[in-house]
């Protein structure tokens, strides 16, 4: 069975041209960074031409740029580097009902450790205000901290609007961009932000790396102690074959963003076109056109997402309710709740998102495909409605 993967915001496959530009890496030049012989200098030339890899596509300079992990450890560093530093300044945290749990429970720890945490709502399309953030600034707040671009519904924040504010008001803005990088044009300075996150694994890198933009002048405490790589900011011997990748990864994804946005978009709205013109009762979750190019996230009444997805799996179409992260949970998802979308209808609702490898072939496919997989379920299910009596007597 031909197999269509359309779950580029949990992961995304490698690219070949990443792979190859890793492998010395993980052979011949496998040296610590930190050596001073030959070996050792081969990693750090690798790791600083990947930091300027990186720092060109976000319009940074190479010494803002901290390899990590992965997103959440860039998200943990940023945001309990920034509140546990200033913590004579502040115990205040401004972020959104909307964020990755990445964000959203490194906020619930900082809570339970004294800090006081603003969750914004957000309005039907899951769009935070602006004034919002404003509004929730005080004199002891040390972070404001809005993802760039939802993993589930896509929709894209007004990143520069929040920049300005917290520029005026003199807060650190952090930017969990985890899933815009590579996907949305990003210019740190243009932006206003002072602290962004992203993850190899999201833009056809590795997965086991990321990288946490940090402005000059941010004073954010370590997460890891121990040696002093990475500008004493990250201890750690570095993942050199990740970061080689991360840096090859972010460079290819730049270079055809335009294209490949515009391609994107197309194939999302043929999707959500096809299966809107079939299947009754749908609705689109997420802003209809500020959104990322490849994301469309449905909701399907009076069926279980988790069915659909195993109807689909079936069909060979791997796709997501949520984030991966929870989709083995059956709580509706804490996006779409925010976002007023009602319990039955979240849960119901599926994530579809496109990649390179997609084609309008694979959305024709699932078009077809998902129709009768919705009817059956429906035909099964007690959440669908009943014939009234009248009817059904009328009909006799
Ligand atoms: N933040 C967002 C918005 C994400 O989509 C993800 C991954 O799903 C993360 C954070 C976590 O990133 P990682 O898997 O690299 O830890």
């Amino acid at each position: 069975m031909k197999r269509i993967y359309m779950d580029h915001n949990a992961t995304t496959p490698l690219r070949e041209a990443v792979l190859e530009t890793m492998l010395p890496y993980l052979r011949d030049q496998f040296g610590n960074a930190s050596s001073l012989h030959f070996f050792g200098m081969q990693a750090r030339a690798a790791i600083e031409a990947a930091r300027e890899q990186v720092a060109t596509a976000l319009g940074a300079q190479p010494d803002e740029i901290v390899f990590t992990g992965c997103g959440t450890e860039s998200d943990n560093q940023a945001i309990k580097g920034v509140a546990w530093a200033n913590r004579d300044r502040g115990n205040h945290i401004v972020t959104s009902s909307i964020e990755h749990k990445a964000v959203m429970e490194t906020c619930r720890y900082l809570e339970a450790q004294g800090f006081q945490v603003t969750y914004l709502p957000v309005d039907r399309y899951g769009m935070v205000s602006p004034d919002a953030v404003a509004g929730a600034i005080t004199d002891r707040t040390v972070l404001v901290s809005v993802m760039f671009a939802n993993n589930e519904v896509g929709t894209i924040q007004p990143i520069a609007e929040i920049g300005q504010v917290c520029r005026e008001r003199g807060v650190t803005f952090h930017t969990d961009a985890i899933q815009a990088v590579g996907k949305l044009p990003i210019d740190v300075t243009d932006l206003g932000v002072d602290m962004l996150s992203l993850s190899a694994h999201k833009l056809y890198g590795p997965k086991g790396v990321g990288a946490l933009y940090v402005r000059e002048g941010v004073h954010a405490d370590p997460l890891l102690h121990g040696g002093q790589q990475e500008g004493r900011r990250r201890a750690a011997t570095e993942n050199v074959a990740g970061i080689v990748g991360l840096g090859k990864a972010i460079e290819l994804q730049v270079e055809d963003m335009a294209s490949e946005a515009e391609r994107l978009t197309a194939l999302r709205e043929r999707l959500y076109a096809g299966l809107a013109a079939r299947i009754d009762h749908v609705h689109r979750n997420g802003h209809p056109t500020r959104c990322l190019p490849g994301t469309l996230d449905v909701s399907f009444e009076y069926v279980e997402g988790e069915a659909i997805i195993l109807g689909l799996d079936l069909a060979g179409v791997a796709v997501s309710s949520g984030s991966a992260c929870t989709s083995a949970s059956p709580e509706p998802s804490h996006v779409l709740l925010a976002m007023g979308v009602e319990p039955t209808s979240a849960q119901g609702s599926v994530r579809f998102s496109l990649g390179h490898e997609n084609t309008a072939a694979d959305v024709d496919y699932v078009v077809e495909t998902l129709p009768p997989i919705i009817e059956r379920l429906r035909a099964m299910s007690v959440l669908t409605p009943q014939p009234s009596f009248h009817e059904t007597a009328s009909a006799q």
